[in-house]
């Protein structure tokens, strides 16, 4: 498949190609768009083929569940079946945004966008390329990460052509995304509401509107191994780059002098990369890659470039990476959510 590529300015959208691209939707097809969080990769929500062809792209498998993406708040009522009132005071706090809000499902939105289940998850994002595109396209785009499945998410257009050149039949290119990590996921369909993947709203963010909520223990990591994750997607290896990923945790010092003598001692045929705020950047010289992810001050740029080192890993045939940990006060939860999967949970304490 010949996929048309094309760039728009979110500061000066040109609504051709945004027709284009809507076209494209609307006759069944899939776009890859930008968001404030990752690139989407959009198909008509209410098409069950539409759906059935983002698996097949991502080579995801299809019972984990889709978003569903708006542009209107009063859209919602024709796909959910009723939105409590605690979600009305977060819509109204964080929509249009990064958070994305389960409810229960009406019957038009098909099984092979939920998974088969009869609940479905919902974002209005605030992105303006994101917000025309969906509203010239019907309405309703459902839309996981535009990247192959198991990989980074990707936080720029040259990311998503990566992965998806030939794959899909548009992509939209708007440079970067601002927040870099998805979009926090929280379950409004219980007595209290529940967080099901952690985002750029954090807990406080959300418990200073609505009050307590509860936190997925599955996917927290604190149950047991048998517990079932209530988001579906949460069972997969994730965000993780093909070399092996190794996280320590420790006292400052005692990390960098652990990662440095990994690194001193390696094997000359493994390359090692690291990844380190700033501050410790120069203290590795033996490593293959440092990636520096930012001051510690600024975890909005921690959060924006964990992806992109993570993919840098792999286009330098990175065979093991040691990471620090960056346990941020907002952010610091999604950061390490992500960090942790893609390190399918290797974590050394020092
Ligand atoms: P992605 O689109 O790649 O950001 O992944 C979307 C995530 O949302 C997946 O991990 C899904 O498991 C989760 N999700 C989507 N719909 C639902 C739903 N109805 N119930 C629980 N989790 C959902
Ligand atoms: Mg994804």
């Amino acid at each position: 498949m010949n996929t048309i590529y094309r760039t728009v300015d979110k500061d000066r959208i040109d609504m051709s190609v945004i027709e284009e691209a809507a076209s494209v939707i609307k006759a069944g097809g899939l776009v890859a768009f930008p968001t404030e969080t990752v690139y989407g990769l959009g198909g008509d929500a209410l098409l069950p083929e539409s759906s059935k062809k983002i698996y097949e792209a991502k080579g995801r498998p299809s019972d984990n569940p889709l978003i569903v993406h708006i542009a209107e708040f009063d859209d919602i009522e024709k796909i959910v079946e009723s939105v409590p009132e605690a979600a009305k005071i977060l819509a109204d706090k964080y929509w249009p945004g990064p958070l994305t809000m389960i409810f229960k499902k009406k019957p038009i939105v098909p099984d092979e966008t939920t998974g088969g289940l009869d609940t479905v998850a919902v974002r209005f994002p605030s992105h303006p390329v994101a917000r025309w595109l969906i509203r010239s396209s019907g309405g309703y785009i459902a839309a996981p990460s535009a990247n192959i499945s198991g990989r980074p998410s990707p936080t720029s257009g040259e990311h998503v052509r990566q992965d998806m050149d030939g794959r899909i039949d548009m992509i939209i290119d708007s440079g970067n995304c601002d927040i870099g990590l998805e979009s926090t996921i929280i379950d409004m369909t219980g007595d209290v509401p529940m967080m099901l993947r952690p985002g750029y709203v954090n807990e406080q963010m959300l418990e200073s509107v609505i009050g307590e909520i509860e936190k997925d223990p599955a996917v927290f990591g604190k149950a047991d191994a048998n517990a079932v994750p209530k988001a579906p997607g949460m069972k997969y290896r994730h965000y993780a780059p093909k070399g092996q990923l190794t996280i320590v945790s420790g006292d400052n010092d005692s990390v960098v002098g652990f990662i440095r003598e990994k690194t001193e001692k390696k094997d000359k045929d493994i390359r090692v990369a690291v990844l380190c705020c700033s501050a410790d950047s120069a203290r590795f010289p033996d490593a293959d890659l440092v990636g520096d992810i930012g001051s510690r001050d600024d975890e909005l740029q921690i959060a924006n470039r964990l992806y992109a080192l993570l993919r840098r890993c792999d286009e330098e045939n990175i065979d093991q990476i040691y990471s620090e940990e960056f346990d941020t006060p907002g952010l610091g939860l999604a950061i390490m959510n992500r960090l942790i999967k893609a390190a399918g949970h290797s974590i050394i304490n020092v």
